[in-house]
This record gives structure tokens, sequence and C-alpha cells, in this order.
């Protein structure tokens, strides 16, 4: 077995997170993995939420009309289809393996509602916090259809679809973000099968584990601590690479790092700003229809 990085910069498993069943918009049932009670946040991210469910019921809501500032929406699906609708004209519709990533800024009015009666809807909506030199900018999106985000095949059957950052074998994903530079992989791995994905060492990193189980780091090491099962939360040391085994049955994991902003966060509801003052002017700047 060879190892080319040393330990120091291998990143290890900190802690496992399960999220909370929680409903938001219309009635939508999810798990809340970050921005719940358990993990509040994890810089530069602020929320996590999956959803997945073949039971109209429980999605057919969707999520109406509601307002952001101050931070980026990230819409990844696995199955299923969302549509999008602003207030400013802006429509389309996420499709499995496409991302929409929304800047937020200064203020969007959007509805995301489901583009379908029945069948599973299933994925991911992840916040993105923004500094305080880019919370008040014009709002803007990356929209990618899934033939816009690059799948890598391996030798060894592994696929990785590139959303953001750039794979070690050099797969470059469509999204660039200048504050946060955030790295957004989808990860399938046969069983047995090691994934490696160097980071900006100063990056949070997390992984969410969507199938199957993973070792996290040398195998040599302990091994029930760094074993991750499906639908929980992996956050990663800070170091050089994430390096992670799939066990026997395979694994399906969203590989995702951004570079923490270390600013003072207040958050009220759809709004993410510095101070509470902003969130107050937020709310008055949403009543009186002026973002
Ligand atoms: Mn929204």
């Amino acid at each position: 077995m060879t190892t080319t990085v040393n330990d120091r910069s291998e990143r290890q498993l900190l802690q496992t997170i399960t999220g909370m069943a929680a409903s938001d918009g219309d009635g939508v049932r999810l798990t809340r993995v970050i921005g719940s009670p358990q993990l509040n946040m994890f810089d530069p991210f602020l929320l996590l939420d999956t959803f997945e469910s073949d039971d109209p019921d429980y999605y057919i809501g969707g999520f109406p009309t509601h307002p952001h500032r101050g931070f980026e929406t990230v819409t990844y699906l696995l199955n299923g289809r969302m549509r999008h609708k602003d207030s400013a004209g802006h429509e389309g519709v996420i499709e499995p393996g496409g991302v929409q990533w929304m800047t937020a800024g200064k203020g969007i009015l959007h509805s995301e509602m489901p583009e379908q009666e029945d069948g599973l809807l299933k994925g991911f909506q992840l916040w993105v916090n923004l500094p305080a030199v880019a919370k008040m900018s014009e709002p803007k999106y990356q929209e990618f259809p899934p033939e816009s985000t690059p799948l890598e095949q391996r030798d060894d059957g592994s696929l990785i679809r590139v959303i953001s950052g750039v794979t070690n074998h050099g797969t470059e994903g469509p999204v660039f973000n200048e504050y946060t530079q955030p790295v957004y992989m989808d990860v399938q791995l046969p069983a047995g099968v090691e994934f490696n994905q160097l980071l900006p060492p100063e990056h949070n990193a997390f992984i969410y584990l969507v199938e199957g189980q993973l070792i996290v780091g040398d195998e040599a090491t302990d091994k029930v601590n760094q074993q991750l099962s499906h639908n929980q939360l992996g956050l990663l040391s800070t170091g050089e690479t994430v390096r992670v085994s799939a066990a026997e049955q395979g694994a399906r994991f969203l590989s995702v790092a951004g570079k923490p902003l270390h600013e003072p966060v207040a958050r009220g509801g759809p709004f993410v700003m510095n101070t509470k003052a902003e969130v107050m002017q937020a709310f008055q700047d949403f009543s009186s229809g002026n973002y």
C-alpha cells in the first residue's frame, strides 16, 4: 500500500451528524443537517437540507414565494424536478445532475416548486454565506443543466459529478465564487474503491453520505471512529487531502468544502447578515418592497 501524503495533512472524521426531521415551505418534509440545534453552522455553510420522498403529500406544496438576502442557495437534485421562478421574471427547471447556484445578494423573492405530481423527489439545498462586502450585491444565478456539469468516469468505476472545484484528475466544475471558493462534488464509488481529493487546507469540509458506507482516512487507523453510514454528515478536520474508501456495498456521497469567512453571523429566517440591525433592515425592506 502506498501513501503519498503524510498523516498530518489527511483530513479525519471529527464529528458525525444525523440531522433533524423538519418541515419548511408549504409542508415539505425534510431533514435539516446543518442549521439545526446540533450544528448551527459550519462556516461558510449556514444550512443543509435533504429531502427524499415518493409521497407527493410530503413535497407537493413546495416552497411558495419567499425572500432571501445575504447568502447563496444551492439546489442539487438526485431525482425529480423543481421549477424555480423569481419576481424579476427569471424562471427555470432544476433537473437531476443539474445545479442552481443562486447568489441572493441584496434580495430575491422566489418560489421553488416540485415539477411533478408523483414519483421520487430527492435532493439537497445548501446555504453558503457571503462576506459583508458581497451581502448587498446584485442577485445572480449560476445555473447549469446536467449536460454542463462534467461527469468524470474513472477506470476504477468511480463516477464524479463536479459542480464546483477541480478533481485530482483535472475535471473542473462550472460554478465559481471568489469569496468561499466552494468545492461541491457528487461521488459514486464501487465497493472497496478509494477516492482522494486535494482541498485548500484551510477550507472547512464535510461529506454527506447518500448511500452505502464509507471509511474516512487511512484504513489502518481506527475504523469504527472513522466510519460514516448513509444519511450521515461527517465533519472533517482541516488538512490537504480527503481520503475515503467505500465499504462492501459501495457508496454515494457529496464532498463539499468552502473557505470560512470568520465574520459575525446574524440570522433571521431567510435573511443572513452580519448584525441584528441589518436583519431588521432586511425585514423592513422586504415588507416595503424595497430590495
Ligand atoms: Mn429559497
